[in-house]
């Protein structure tokens, strides 16, 4: 059983390879995280191939090759079914304890679920929907702050100075009484159906009160099965401040350690976007949209990744505001393309 879903998972994260050297702007910068994620990918089949042959099934990717070549030996104009096969419109993926950086998360007993878009334009690419918060027990568990184990340099919900957080905190409690992680959930969702009628596909982190995975293993499923992470959060402050990204701090070395070296101009070309795609959407936002804080999430992210703050305390968290941040969020994606 556990071999089955390997199998499964690995077809899942091939597949992600591929597309992800189809999408995004930057071919030069997809080009590199693609070939690592295709170099592990590989590596881990090949350990995988020793199996009986109820495992066949699952990675259709990899046998079909094989059977189209033996049919059209046998008979010359074979039926056209050798072509690229059409994928499943959801996908269990697992976590894999190869994944880089997957040794420092201490929760990931969840999966996560890949919806795949049927509208008419697909455009081949992941959106990692990442609904903050959600985890019980996540608040007393500590993980690693950065993968060098040097220190914050930012105070956030952790303060600068500390090598170890939650590895998921518990989040705020609105004005009204709603947790953050309720409101989280629900734009998410909407988010998810949002996404898959324009044509992306979801990479769904949580998709109900709880799930049990961290920060850490929240990024590490993205950077492996995503084109781009998008984490939802709502601000501690009860202001009604507007929407803003957690942007990448430019202090204490922090953009200079691995792998935020490598992607920081990433994220905050994704952060900056999306905020764009705010202010066409006509949602205020706060200041000039961003505020610099060293999170796990940008921590260990190897794709495009950000953390949202779409409001605070005493913003509006109904169904018609979270289906406008919705949309802004789609056309922020769609500036980007
Ligand atoms: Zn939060």
């Amino acid at each position: 059983m556990q071999k089955k879903r390997l199998a499964a998972v690995l077809g899942v994260c091939v597949a992600g390879a591929i597309i992800m050297s189809a999408c995004g702007s930057s071919a030069q910068k997809d080009g590199e995280v693609s070939d690592v994620v295709q170099t592990e990918a590989v590596s881990a089949e090949t350990e995988s191939v020793p199996v009986p042959e109820e495992i066949s099934a699952p990675p259709e990717t990899v046998s079909a090759p094989e059977e189209s070549s033996a049919v059209s030996e046998a008979a010359p104009e074979p039926e056209p079914a050798a072509q690229e096969p059409v994928p499943e419109a959801e996908e269990t993926i697992s976590w894999d304890p190869s994944w880089e950086y997957a040794d420092y998360s201490k929760i990931h007993s969840d999966s996560v679920t890949l919806y795949r878009s049927d509208a008419s334009e697909r455009k081949d690419c992941v959106i990692a929907v990442n609904a903050g918060h959600g985890t019980d027990g996540g608040e007393s568990v500590k993980t690693q702050c950065h993968p060098d184990g040097s220190a914050k340099v930012v105070s956030g919900s952790t303060s600068a100075g500390a090598t170890e957080a939650s590895a998921v905190s518990s989040g705020m409690v609105f004005n009204d009484g709603t947790p953050e992680a309720e409101a989280t959930l629900s734009l998410a969702l909407l988010l998810k159906d949002a996404l898959l009628d324009s044509g992306y596909d979801v990479l769904m982190i949580r998709e109900d009160e709880d799930v049990q995975l961290d920060n850490i293993a929240r990024a590490v499923l993205a950077n492996n099965c995503a084109d781009y992470h998008i984490s939802l959060h709502y601000d501690s402050t009860s202001s009604d401040k507007g929407v803003f990204f957690i942007g990448v701090p430019d202090a204490g070395g922090y953009r200079s350690m691995e792998p935020v070296a490598s992607h920081w101009q990433e994220h905050e070309e994704l952060g900056e976007t999306l905020i764009d795609g705010f202010r066409e959407e006509g949602i205020p936002v706060f200041g000039d949209g961003r505020m610099a804080i060293d999170y796990t999430q940008t921590s260990y992210s190897t794709i495009p990744s950000v953390d949202l703050e779409v409001g605070d305390k005493a913003s509006d968290h109904s169904e018609e505001m979270q289906e406008q941040i919705a949309q802004a969020i789609v056309r922020g994606l769609d500036l980007l393309r």
